[in-house]
């Protein structure tokens, strides 16, 4: 017998066909012997609807108030499921961020967990009932509640399993497993059978949504075996391991994007120590956070200085960006809200020299121009206009052969 907790995404519980189906799923699990806990997701759509409804009223609502406001969505599809188990005859209860303890520090809106108390799941588990979890949700040391940022249930599941020594967390959601790159985007990727931590962790960071990034540092952490599966389809989904598969061994895995780039320069600072602190110092604190840095030394004693920021930020990293203009006496601020990141990244590409000429190439021959690069030993990230994306996520695919 195995304890596994399996969580299930938005557009696997988006409609009460769809419950009905986890339903099933869960059932025939627990049928074969296992022990199951279920995370879930608010249906599709519900989170930004319920973001829109806050907006509509004050678009800088408490981030508090929108935190209650938010964790709505999962407590309805707890008690939905467990509605449907009941009625199949499984034995289920549903269960709260708060009611199994899911203690996190305070920062609403994107809160760490700090601590599970899985006193009461194991309690429920001896009953023979399925546990069915709000995913995204905890409670802070105030006793409010808090949500872990977009895409949470993910973490909220590797946690659990964490904390229960589950066999295995397995991600259910709309595609059957990790693909090279986006399958939305490039209908050519291939799916993976395996993929290493480390790997995983990078497109994850890189803007691969399909796991949340603190999720696979949890189970990177804790060792937690963490698969991603569909719930609308039969498979093994895609394993995430310490190994990876070495008999794959590409240099390159998998293809990341984010769309949601932007960046800012100032022009002409005086070239002298301390001047980038005094760039950034502001902008670190209104909380914006800075991904890639460029400085360059023009030789008249002044520098260029770029550095990105997510497009969310861009409007207020600007206005920061133009006092510290003024006070620094530089001479001009420029700034692009329309960029994407792309990274290709493989713990292959480590012992291959090289990797990172054939994507420059690439992009050059589509007449694609690299606004920024950045590298580190497994991953190399480019950022180039928006409307090149899609372009540069396939012809960079069939460069490094991914959908062998
Ligand atoms: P859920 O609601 O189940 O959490 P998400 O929308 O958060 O689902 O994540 C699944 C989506 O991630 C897929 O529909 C796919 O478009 C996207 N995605 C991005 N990169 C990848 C990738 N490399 N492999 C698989 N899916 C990816
Ligand atoms: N419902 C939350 C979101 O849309 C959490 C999740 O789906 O994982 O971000
Ligand atoms: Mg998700």
């Amino acid at each position: 017998m195995a304890l596994i907790v399996q969580k299930y995404g938005g557009t696997s519980v988006g409609t009460l066909e769809r419950i009905q189906a986890v339903a099933d799923r869960v059932i025939r699990c627990k049928e074969a012997g296992d022990d199951i806990v279920v995370v879930l997701s608010a249906m599709s759509g519900e989170t930004n609807r319920l973001l829109g409804l806050a907006q509509e009223i004050d678009e800088n609502a408490s981030e508090r108030e929108k935190d209650v406001l938010v964790s709505t969505g999962e407590q309805v599809t707890i008690a939905l499921l467990s509605i449907a188990l009941q009625k199949k005859g499984c034995d289920a209860i549903s269960m709260t961020g708060d009611q199994i303890r899911m203690h996190t520090d305070n920062a609403h809106g994107k809160a760490r967990i700090t601590d599970i108390d899985d006193h009461n799941i194991h309690a429920h588990l001896k009953d023979n009932k399925v546990v069915v979890i709000a995913g995204f949700q905890g409670r802070s040391p105030d006793n409010y509640i808090t949500t872990l940022g977009r895409g949470g249930s993910d973490t909220t599941a590797v946690a659990i399993a964490a904390a229960l020594k589950a066999d295995e967390c397995q991600i259910y959601t709309d595609v059957d497993g990790v693909y090279t790159t986006d399958p939305r985007v490039e209908p050519k990727a291939r799916r993976l059978e395996s993929i290493t931590f480390e790997e995983m962790l990078e497109m994850a960071s890189l803007g691969a949504k399909v796991l949340q990034i603190r999720a696979v540092e949890f189970a990177g952490k804790y060792n937690v075996p963490l698969r991603v599966l569909s719930s609308f389809t039969e498979g093994n989904g895609t394993l995430i391991s310490y190994e990876g598969n070495k008999m794959e061994s590409p240099v390159i895995s998998g293809i990341a994007f984010n769309r949601d780039e932007a960046s800012l320069t100032i022009l002409g600072v005086p070239d002298k120590p301390s001047v980038a602190a005094s760039i950034l110092a502001p902008i670190g604190d209104a909380n914006i956070d800075v991904d890639m840095i460029i400085q360059n030394s023009m030789g008249d004693n002044t520098a260029d200085f770029t550095f990105t920021v997510h497009r969310n930020d861009y409007k207020r990293a600007k206005e920061l960006l133009e006092e510290t203009s003024s006070k620094l006496g530089a001479r001009e601020v420029q700034g692009k809200d329309s960029l994407a990141k792309i990274s290709i990244v493989g713990v292959g590409m480590m012992n291959h020299p090289g990797v990172a000429k054939t994507m420059f190439e690439t992009l050059g021959d589509e007449g694609i121009n690299m606004q920024l690069i950045s590298t580190s030993e497994i991953k190399v990230s480019v950022v180039v206009d928006e409307k090149y994306l899609e372009l540069a996520v396939r012809a960079l695919h069939s460069a490094y052969n991914l959908e062998q």
